[in-house]
């Protein structure tokens, strides 16, 4: 096979177009790749199909995947046509789509790269810039999001998460197969209607579960969104309750401390994280910790255990009623210890959406290895301080999106 044949074979090229010659200029790395239209062809315009005449022709050039280590570069006149009723339109040529600087399979590599490594690894690889590479995500998301017909929104959960050090969020509805659905900016209820109104309508209809945090902006827009049907489909993430009850203890244990002896102090300290632990599993030689704490601390001994009698509730070691709940309620406004009450309160205004996670066996642990992917993409490269470029490489990498180009 001669040298023209292999990149016609390699680039895919079919009549009328064909590879006329290809350089080799050592000095600069670089293999230049000439393509030409073949203007005896029957020519017809991209829109009607119908005979149309060349108008001119326009030089283009584009980067293709390297040949031995050296850039490849694709450089062909692109007739532009001339149809009665279209007038002067470009022809679309077969190997990059089109505005693109590209060749498909070179987008396609950048994409493949991208999905496995940071952006900084890919720019070092295919010697490309950052913008650049952003450029081909972008197309490439855009593709995949518009392409989606079918999404199981089953079983949704939205989430906030915070870009960089600032206070920039961001709003990200996934659901229970992992794959992250939409991401908009803010953590408004705007946020959330935005994610739900990029979905397709009839997915949603099946949405039986819409988990979250205790956010009364998320919960708002639900309810504008779903209707009447938002009441039995929000569900409150057990790991919130947790974090609020747990906050709590904290809280009450910190003053506790404050009351004690100097000397006292610093041993308590040292095990504070007695606290923090499961009752159900503490271990046998902690045992006696807790139980000199809690001779110390009441407080802390008291907030604990109606900590661990809600998680009980939760659990299902108690009923797992309403009534369960009532009673703790009495409970924590029993135990006079203000920064509880309040947290009660919280989960007492949250009371449905903690009733339909525990009926419902909701589970958030997938939602939250979301977040820990999330929070790790963020972390292992500082380039997401762009916030554009940190949402599309969670598309990339959780969207589970068809990113391929038409060949
Ligand atoms: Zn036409």
């Amino acid at each position: 096979m001669d040298q023209l044949s292999l990149y016609d074979q390699i680039l895919g090229l079919t009549a009328p177009w064909h590879t006329t010659s290809v350089d080799l200029d050592e000095r600069s790395e670089q293999v230049s790749v000439t393509v030409k239209f073949d203007q005896s062809s029957v020519i017809s315009c991209p829109i009607c199909n119908k005979h149309a005449r060349i108008y001119d022709f326009r030089r283009r050039s584009w980067r293709h995947l390297d040949t031995c280590q050296f850039k490849t570069i694709i450089t062909a006149d692109v007739p532009r046509i001339e149809c009665s009723e279209h007038s002067v339109q470009t022809l679309q040529v077969p190997w990059a789509d089109q505005s693109s600087h590209y060749s498909k399979l070179f987008e396609e590599r950048v994409l493949y790269l991208a999905k496995e490594n940071t952006i900084s690894a890919v720019s070092r690889h295919l010697r490309l810039s950052w913008s650049c590479i952003d450029r081909v995500i972008q197309r490439g998301i855009s593709r995949g999001l518009s392409r989606r017909w079918e999404v199981n929104c089953f079983n949704l959960h939205v989430d906030e998460t915070s870009i960089g050090k600032g206070h920039h969020y961001i709003t990200i509805l996934s659901n229970h197969k992992n794959q992250v659905l939409a991401i908009s900016d803010g953590r408004s209820s705007d946020s959330l209607l935005e994610c739900l109104r990029s979905l397709p309508i009839q997915c949603l209809s099946k949405t039986r579960v819409l988990s979250m945090d205790m956010s009364a902006a998320y919960i708002k827009a639900a309810n504008e969104f779903f209707g009447l049907r938002a009441k039995k489909m929000i569900s409150i993430d057990h790991f919130h309750v947790a974090k609020i009850l747990i906050k709590a203890v904290e809280e009450i244990r910190k003053s506790d401390v404050k009351k004690l002896p100097n000397l006292e102090r610093l041993n308590i300290h040292r095990n504070r994280y007695v606290w923090l632990r499961n009752g159900r599993h503490l271990p046998e030689h902690l045992q006696p910790e807790i139980e000199y704490q809690r001779d110390i601390m009441q407080d802390t001994a008291i907030a604990w255990t109606l900590k661990e009698k809600a998680r009980d509730i939760w659990h299902g070691h108690e009923p797992r009623t309403i009534t369960s709940w009532k009673h703790w309620f009495r409970l924590v406004k029993e135990s006079a210890l203000r920064p509880l009450i309040t947290a009660a309160e919280t989960i007492k205004k949250n009371l449905r959406g903690i009733m339909v996670a525990m009926t419902t066996g909701t589970s958030n642990a997938k939602a939250e290895a979301i977040n820990k992917t999330i929070k790790n993409l963020a972390r292992i490269s500082h380039g997401y301080r762009n916030k554009e470029r940190y949402k599309n490489m969670i598309y990339l990498r959780l969207g589970k999106l068809d990113l391929r180009l038409d060949h």
